[in-house]
C-alpha cells in the first residue's frame, strides 16, 4: 500500500524534519511540496523525492525559477490558492509546516483534498481553528497536531473519555533566558536569543520560545484542539525537554509522555512511519529521567504569561489581534528595528488598548474577517510602535 502527501512549508525546520522522516519509508510518494521563496532548497527536495508539483508564493522567484523546474518536468505554481487544482482528489496526508497567520488559508483549502491533517502552524489552530474544525467534520478529514506537547497530550487521552480529563500540564523548556533577569536581555542580539538550549527550531517559534510567548499560544492551541477551559491547563518549566505533556484523570491516574527534543519523533508518529534515529541519543534516557526537574513559571520574569488572564472563553478577536501583534513585533525585531524588550513591552501595552480592547467581544464569521482584523492591527500598531529601553 502507498501514502500520498503533500508537505507545506517543507523547507523550514518542521518541513525538512518530515523529508527526512519520508526518507526512511518507501510507502510515500509525496505529491506538493511549497514554499514561500526557498527556490533553491525546494528544487532540490523536488528532484530528490521525485516530485511532480511545487508552489511558490514570492512572485519574483516563481518568474526567475519557471523555466529551470518546467525543464525538469517539474510544474511550479505560483500561490497557495493553486492546491485545489493540484490536488483533485483526496490524499493520504498533509503536513501544515508553514510558519505565521498565513498558514490559516491553505489549512482550509487542503481539508477536502486530505485524508489525515497534521498540522504544525499554531497561528492558524488558534486564531481559526472554529473554521478548521467545521471543515474538517464536512470532509470527514482526520486531524493530528503535530505541535509536540499537544502530539502528546493527543496520544495520552485516546481511548480516554473528555470528562476524566482533571488537568493538562504543557512543559516548556525555559529557553535561553531562564536564569538570566530582564534587565541583562533588555538589548539583547537576534543571534542570543535565537540559540534554544534544547530545539532547533524555525526563528520565530525560537523568539516565541526565548520569551514564554511560545507557551502562551500552545495553552491557546491546547484549549482550542482538545475543547478545555483555561484554568484546566497549566505550565511547568522543564529544562531538560524530555516530557512534552502530562495529563492528570480524575480517577487519580497521571499519564506522561517523553521522548528526546526532535520533531522528527511526533511527525513520525503521526504518519506511522517507524522512525530509527542514526543517533543513539533517541534511546531511552535514564539520566534524563532521574535528573527531571519541573519549576513553576516566574511570571516576573516572564511577564508575557500574564496575557494566560486575558483569553477570552469564547473564540473572539483575541486570538487574531495577539499573533498579529506578535508576528510583527518579532519579525520587527529580527529585522533590527526594534530592540528585545520591546516584543514583550509593546504587545503587552498594545493588548490592554481601548482600540483593541472593543473587538474582544466580537467574533470573526469567516476568514476574511480575520484578514481585515490582521490589517487594522498592523496599521494601529505602526501607529503606536515604541521602543522601550528598559
Ligand atoms: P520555518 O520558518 O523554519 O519554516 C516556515 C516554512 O513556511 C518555510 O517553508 C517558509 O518558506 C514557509 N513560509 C513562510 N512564510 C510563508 C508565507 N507567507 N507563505 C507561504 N509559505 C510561507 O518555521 P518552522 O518550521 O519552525 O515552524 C513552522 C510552524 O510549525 C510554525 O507555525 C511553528 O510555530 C510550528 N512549530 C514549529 C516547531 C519547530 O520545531 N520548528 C515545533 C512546533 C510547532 P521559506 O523557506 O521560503 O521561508
Ligand atoms: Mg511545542
Amino acid at each position: 500500500m502507498t501514502f500520498s502527501i503533500a508537505i507545506l512549508g517543507s523547507t523550514g525546520s518542521i518541513g525538512k524534519s518530515a523529508l527526512k522522516a519520508l526518507k526512511k519509508d518507501k510507502k510515500f510518494k509525496v505529491k506538493l511540496l511549497t514554499t514561500n521563496k526557498n527556490a533553491n532548497k525546494i528544487f532540490k527536495q523536488a528532484i530528490q523525492f521525485k516530485v511532480k508539483n511545487v508552489i511558490i508564493t514570492n512572485e519574483i522567484k516563481y518568474k526567475n525559477y519557471k523555466s529551470l523546474f518546467e525543464k525538469n518536468n517539474i510544474k511550479l505554481y505560483l500561490g497557495l490558492h493553486n492546491i485545489k487544482k493540484i490536488l483533485r482528489r483526496k490524499i493520504s496526508y498533509t503536513i501544515n509546516a508553514i510558519s505565521g497567520i498565513e498558514g490559516l488559508e491553505p489549512s482550509l483549502n487542503i481539508i477536502p483534498y486530505t485524508e489525515n491533517f497534521l498540522i504544525a502552524n499554531k497561528e492558524s489552530i488558534i486564531c481559526g481553528w472554529k473554521f478548521i474544525h467545521y471543515k474538517l467534520k464536512k470532509y470527514n478529514t482526520k486531524f493530528i497536531p503535530i505541535d509536540s506537547e499537544h502530539f502528546s497530550i493527543w496520544k495520552l487521552i485516546q481511548d480516554e473519555p473528555k470528562k476524566e480529563i482533571k488537568k493538562v500540564i504543557l512543559t516548556a523548556s525555559g529557553g535561553p533566558f531562564l536564569n538570566k533577569s530582564l534587565k541583562d536581555i533588555r538589548n539583547i542580539s537576534p543571534k542570543k536569543a535565537l540559540n534554544h538550549p534544547t530545539w532547533k527550531m524555525g526563528k520565530k517559534i525560537s523568539i516565541d520560545s526565548s520569551n514564554m510567548m511560545n507557551k502562551v499560544f500552545e495553552l491557546i492551541e491546547a484549549k482550542k484542539i482538545f475543547d478545555l477551559s483555561v484554568k484546566n491547563i497549566s505550565i511547568l518549566i522543564h529544562p531538560t525537554s524530555y516530557i512534552h505533556a502530562i495529563v492528570i484523570f480524575k480517577n487519580n491516574l497521571i499519564k506522561i509522555l517523553a521522548h528526546e527534543a526532535n520533531m522528527i519523533i511526533p511527525i513520525s508518529n503521526a504518519l506511522n512511519i517507524n522512525y530509527i534515529s542514526d543517533q543513539k541519543k533517541t534511546e531511552f534516557n535514564l539520566k534524563k529521567l532521574n535528573n527531571m526537574k519541573f519549576i513553576k513559571p516566574n511570571y516576573k520574569k516572564f511577564p508575557i504569561l500574564s496575557i494566560i488572564n486575558k483569553i477570552p472563553k469564547n473564540d473572539t478577536y483575541f486570538e487574531t489581534i495577539l499573533i498579529t501583534l506578535n508576528d510583527s513585533l518579532v519579525e520587527k525585531y529580527l529585522k533590527g528595528e526594534i530592540n528585545y524588550i520591546s516584543i514583550q513591552k509593546n504587545l503587552l501595552n498594545l493588548i490592554e488598548s481601548t482600540y483593541l480592547k472593543k473587538y474582544y467581544k466580537l467574533k470573526p464569521k469567516n476568514i476574511y474577517d480575520i484578514k481585515k482584523m490582521i490589517t487594522k492591527t498592523n496599521n494601529y500598531l505602526n501607529l503606536n510602535l515604541k521602543y522601550y529601553n528598559e
